[in-house]
C-alpha cells in the first residue's frame, strides 16, 4: 500500500462507530485521506514517503469547536465579570460598532486558528461578521470550518438591515461554494434578534444551498420568559413556526429548553451544541445534555467566543461537559469521559452535517488529525483494564499543551508544536497592535462621562442656557395667582419625581441623573417616564434675582435599569431625592416657563419650594428671560426673603 504519512505506534483511538481503539495503532494517509486504520503493523505493510513515531502519544481525530466567533479572540479580557446586558450594550456593542471590519475579522481569525490547533481543534463553527474575511483566514491556515455570517434585525457592523445580511450571505454562499474545507453560511443571531422574516429567508438560503444554519436558541432564562410573555411560545416553539427549523439547524446553547422543547428539536433534526464556559461565566445556566442524548438530539461541544469564555480550549470544554452533570444529577456516571469525547469528535461532525468527511479515523475520511503526548507528568502511569482508562486520561487529565501535532486534509498544520502554515509571531503582533487602539479608545471613553454615554446610544443635545429661580413659598398664594391674568396655564402634571445622581470626584466630569417620574392625581402627562441627563460642569451667573446656568446638557430617555446606570458608569457617590412636584407650563407675555411647586419627600424639606424655569439656546435670550423672570416673582408676590440659591442635588 502506498502512503504518504504514516502516523506510527501511537494508540490510535478511532470514534469510529464501534469506538476502536488500537493500543499499538498506525493511521496511513495518502493525500487528503486517510486510507487505512490498525495496529503498528500497518506501518510495515505500507511504503510511505514519511512514517512518523508516536510512541506514547494518542492519535485522536482532530477536534471540533461546533460554536465560537473566532474574531472576537481580538476582544478577549477586555470587560469580565459584568452582567450580560452592561457586558453587551456597554462594552460589546459599541467597541464592534467602531472597530470590527475586514482587518479585524482577518487578524481575529488567525490568533483563534493558532490558539484552536495549539489545543488539537482541526475544524470549527463560526458566527460573525465579515465572514468572508474569516473564511479568507482559515483557508490560509488550512483548517476546516463552518463560516455563518451572522444576521439580526438591527445593523450589524457590515449590514444596515438584515436585506442586506442576506445579500452579502447569499454573495459570501456563492463565492465559497466550492472550496474543499470551507462551508459558507448563514446566522440568524437569535430569536430575540430576529424577524419572523427574517428566520424564513435564512432557512430558504440555507436550504437551497444545502448547508447547516447556525443559531443561538435559549441561552438565557431572560430569552425563555420574554418569548413566552410575547408570543405564549417558547423560543424554540417560535422558531419552529416562523419554519427556521425546516433547515438543517445547528442551535447553539439550548440552556433553557422545556421536555416539548428536546422533543421538537429531536423531531426536527436539530443539533444542539453545547458552551459550558460561557454558560457558566454568562450565569446563564447549565444545559441538560443528558437528557437531550436520552431523547437522541445530536450533541456538540463549543467554546463560544473568546470574549465570553474566555479561550478556545476544548480539552476545558470537555473535560467541564463531563463534570458539570455529575455535579448536577447526584450521578458521577453522568456523561463518561468516552462521550464528551465524542462529542467533542465525532458528534461535532455530525452535527455540523460533517461526518462524511471528519470526527473519527475511519479509511475514506479526511486526515483531520490531532496527537497528543501522554507522557507529562499529569497523564501517566497509564492503566489498560479497559478503553476507558485512557479516555478518562484525555478528558480528566490531558491539557491542551500537550498536543504536539495536528493534520487537517492530510497536511501537517503544526509539527512538534511547531505551527507550519502562519506566522505566529506576526499575528500576536498584530493582535498586541488592534488591542492597543481599543484600549486607547476605551481610555478616553472611561474618563468621558459624554462619551460613555453615546456608546449606549439615544442621546440628544438640550439647550445650554438655564435661567431658573427657587423660593421658599406659601403653596395657596402661588397656586391663586397661577389661575388669574396675566399667566396663562398651558399644561399641568403632577408626579412623584424619583432622582438619582450620579456624582464624580472630579467636578470636571459633570454629573448624570436618573429620573423617574411617576404620575400622581389627574395630571395630563399619564405615562411614568424615565430619563437620564447628563449635565456637563456649570458656569453660574447671577442676574438680578435669578441665575443663569451655562452648561452643556445631555438627555436620553433612559430605557434600561437604573442598575444598568450604576454598573456602567460607576459613581463615586450617590445621592437620591425624591420630590412630590406640581409642574405647570405657563404663558406670561408670550414667553413659556415652567413653574414648579415642590414638596422634598427625601431629603425631608419643611418649606414648599416655588422653582421657575426656563431654557434657551441663546445668551442674550436667557437675559431677556431673566428680567421677565424678575417680573413674574412680582406677579406672584414671592418674598426676596425667601429665594434659594441652591440646586436640589446640593440640598
Ligand atoms: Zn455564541
Amino acid at each position: 500500500m502506498e502512503a504518504d504519512i504514516v502516523l506510527t505506534n501511537g494508540t490510535v483511538i478511532t470514534m469510529n462507530a464501534e469506538r476502536k481503539v488500537f493500543s499499538e495503532g498506525a493511521v496511513a494517509i495518502k493525500g487528503d485521506e486517510i486510507i487505512a486504520v490498525g495496529p503498528s503493523e500497518l506501518a510495515g505493510q505500507c511504503q510511505a514517503q514519511e512514517i512518523v513515531d508516536c510512541s506514547g502519544q494518542a492519535i485522536i481525530p482532530g477536534l471540533i469547536n461546533a460554536h465560537t466567533h473566532v474574531p472576537m479572540s481580538l476582544l478577549r479580557g477586555l470587560a469580565d465579570d459584568l452582567r450580560l446586558d452592561v457586558w453587551l450594550y456597554g462594552y460589546m456593542f459599541p467597541v464592534e460598532q467602531q472597530f470590527v471590519g475586514p482587518e479585524f475579522c482577518y487578524w481575529g481569525t488567525l490568533l483563534s486558528c493558532v490558539e484552536m490547533i495549539r489545543s488539537g481543534v482541526t475544524c470549527f463553527a463560526d458566527m460573525y461578521y465579515f465572514e468572508d474575511e474569516v473564511a479568507q483566514a482559515t483557508a490560509e491556515v488550512g483548517m476546516r470550518a463552518v463560516c455563518a455570517e451572522t444576521i439580526m434585525k438591527m445593523p450589524t457592523p457590515n449590514a444596515a438591515t438584515y436585506e442586506d445580511g442576506l445579500r452579502y450571505c447569499r454573495e459570501f454562499m456563492e463565492r465559497w461554494k466550492d472550496y474543499e474545507l470551507i462551508v459558507a453560511t448563514v446566522g440568524p443571531h437569535a430569536p430575540y434578534t430576529c424577524t419572523p422574516e427574517l428566520l424564513r429567508e435564512s432557512a430558504r438560503l440555507a436550504i437551497e444551498y444545502d448547508v447547516p444554519l447556525m443559531t443561538h436558541l435559549a441561552e438565557s432564562g431572560k430569552e425563555v420568559e420574554d418569548s413566552e410573555a410575547r408570543y405564549h411560545l417558547t423560543p424554540i416553539a417560535w422558531v419552529d413556526e416562523h419554519g427556521l427549523l425546516e433547515a438543517k439547524v445547528v442551535a447553539a446553547h439550548c440552556v433553557h429548553v422545556t421536555e416539548g422543547d428536546m422533543r421538537l428539536m429531536a423531531r426536527r433534526g436539530v443539533g444542539v451544541v453545547h458552551n459550558p464556559t460561557s454558560n457558566l461565566k454568562l450565569a446563564s445556566g447549565v444545559a441538560d445534555v443528558m437528557r437531550m442524548s436520552e431523547l437522541g438530539i445530536r450533541l456538540a461541544i463549543g467554546t463560544d467566543g473568546p470574549a465570553s469564555n474566555n479561550d478556545q480550549d476544548m480539552f476545558e470544554e470537555m473535560r467541564l461537559t463531563a463534570l458539570l452533570p455529575k455535579g448536577f444529577s447526584s450521578s458521577p456516571t453522568a456523561v463518561p469521559a468516552r462521550q464528551a469525547l465524542a462529542m467533542a469528535t465525532i458528534g461535532g461532525a455530525q452535527v455540523l452535517r460533517l461526518d462524511h468527511l471528519t470526527g473519527s479515523l475511519e479509511a475514506g475520511k479526511k486526515a483531520d488529525i490531532a496527537v497528543v503526548d501522554l507522557s507529562g507528568p499529569h497523564v501517566v502511569p497509564r492503566f489498560q483494564l479497559s478503553d476507558d482508562n485512557l479516555y478518562s486520561q484525555l478528558v480528566y487529565a490531558g491539557k491542551s499543551s500537550d498536543v504536539c501535532h495536528v493534520l487537517v486534509n492530510g497536511r501537517f498544520l503544526m509539527r512538534d508544536r511547531r505551527l507550519l502554515t502562519v506566522d505566529e509571531a506576526e499575528i500576536i503582533a498584530q493582535a498586541q497592535r488592534i488591542a492597543r487602539k481599543i484600549n486607547t479608545f476605551m481610555a478616553k471613553r472611561e474618563e468621558d462621562l459624554l462619551d460613555k454615554m453615546v456608546a449606549i446610544g439615544g442621546l440628544e443635545e438640550r439647550e445650554i442656557y438655564e435661567v431658573q429661580v427657587k423660593a421658599e413659598v406659601e403653596e395657596e398664594a402661588i397656586w391663586a395667582a397661577l389661575h388669574r391674568p396675566p399667566i396663562e396655564i398651558v399644561r399641568r402634571s403632577e408626579y412623584r419625581q424619583y432622582d438619582t445622581y450620579f456624582l464624580f470626584a472630579d467636578p470636571d466630569k459633570g454629573h448624570l441623573r436618573y429620573r423617574e417620574d411617576i404620575p400622581v392625581g389627574q395630571g395630563m402627562e399619564v405615562k411614568p417616564g424615565y430619563s437620564l441627563t447628563l449635565r456637563g460642569p456649570t458656569k453660574e451667573r447671577e442676574y438680578a434675582d435669578s441665575v443663569i446656568l451655562s452648561r452643556l446638557r445631555f438627555r436620553s430617555t433612559a430605557d434600561r435599569s437604573l442598575r444598568f446606570y450604576r454598573e456602567y458608569f460607576q459613581p463615586d457617590e450617590i445621592k437620591e431625592i425624591t420630590k412630590h412636584r406640581r409642574r405647570f407650563h405657563i404663558m406670561y407675555k408670550r414667553v413659556r416657563f415652567e413653574i414648579n411647586l415642590d414638596r422634598l419627600l427625601e431629603p425631608r424639606y419643611d418649606q414648599v419650594l416655588l422653582e421657575i424655569k426656563s431654557r434657551t439656546w441663546s445668551g442674550s435670550d436667557a437675559e431677556r428671560k431673566a428680567q421677565l423672570l424678575t417680573e413674574l416673582l412680582d406677579v406672584l408676590g414671592v418674598d426676596r426673603e425667601r429665594l434659594v440659591k441652591r440646586e436640589y442635588v446640593d440640598f
